[in-house]
């Protein structure tokens, strides 16, 4: 019997003392052949809403297995509450947007429709696949909830004004910190406060729109929020802003 540390699965199953796990094809794919497991070893489970579990392999088959719940092995660890919306872009880097938020500590991911977004549609169950990857890579044993696209109009008219709204602002690329961005202008270093619920907005590659602009400027809970004097791809503001909002209001200590 050996015990994989390695090896954490993401399962859709309430975890307990001596609970059986029924393996999907795909999981028992990946155990089975991919990592050569068998009967009587064991992994870790974790399934987003409970303590993560040492489990065994009870039945492991071509087509599926069964595991079994042997013992607890770490609480549920929540990440703060911080939701990235995001504006969707080509399909392999918005899979990389999803990936990062998660492994950045992501609580809720919210693709969203702007003037200059290109994408109508979104596969929501892939991207929350590569959520669950993403967790059971990072050591996670929360996994954020990937919502459907939705207008950002429509987002922001039902917004809770207690969750500060981080607008990373690509007004901002190309002035120097410090000189040409007085503290006052930047809304990162005035507010979010650590422990209180928070959010980062992310815009496409065709940036936000004159009205967009003018809206959001005007809402009392947002924040425009500089990241740093270069343009960023979408992608890679998205990581920056979530470690920047992380650093000054979250769990990175
Ligand atoms: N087309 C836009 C332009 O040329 O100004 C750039 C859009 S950028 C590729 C995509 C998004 O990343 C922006 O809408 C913004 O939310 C964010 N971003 C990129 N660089 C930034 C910066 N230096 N400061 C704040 N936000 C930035």
């Amino acid at each position: 019997m050996a015990v994989s540390s390695k090896v954490r699965l993401y399962v859709d199953h309430p975890l307990g003392a001596g609970q059986s796990l029924p393996l999907a094809r795909e999981q028992a794919h990946y155990l089975f052949n991919v990592m050569r497991l068998g009967p009587g070893d064991r992994i870790a489970v974790f399934n987003g809403r409970d303590e993560e579990w040492l489990a065994e392999v009870a039945k492991a088959g071509k087509r599926g297995g069964v595991l079994l719940c042997v013992s607890q092995m770490r609480p549920l660890q929540m990440p703060p509450d911080l939701w990235l919306l995001f504006a969707p872009i080509k399909k392999a880097r918005t899979d990389f947007i999803v990936e990062k938020a998660t492994e950045m500590g992501a609580r809720r991911i919210l693709p969203v429709q702007t003037d200059f977004t290109n994408a109508e549609r979104i596969r929501r169950d892939r991207l929350q696949a590569h959520a669950i990857e993403a967790a059971e890579q990072c050591g996670g044993t929360f996994v954020p909830e990937v919502a459907d696209l939705a207008p950002l109009d429509r987002v922001l008219a039902g917004w809770d004004a207690a969750r500060g709204l981080w607008w990373a602002d690509e007004g901002f690329a190309g002035m120097n910190r410090g000189a040409d961005v007085p503290a006052a202008q930047d809304g990162a270093a005035a507010s979010g406060v650590r422990g209180a619920p928070g959010a980062v907005l992310i815009g496409p590659e065709g940036g936000f729109s004159p009205d967009e602009q003018a809206r959001l400027r005007a809402l009392p809970f947002v924040a425009p929020v500089s990241l740093g004097p270069r343009i960023l791809r979408a992608d890679t503001a998205a990581v920056a802003a979530l470690t920047r909002w992380q650093i000054a209001c979250g769990d990175w200590t």
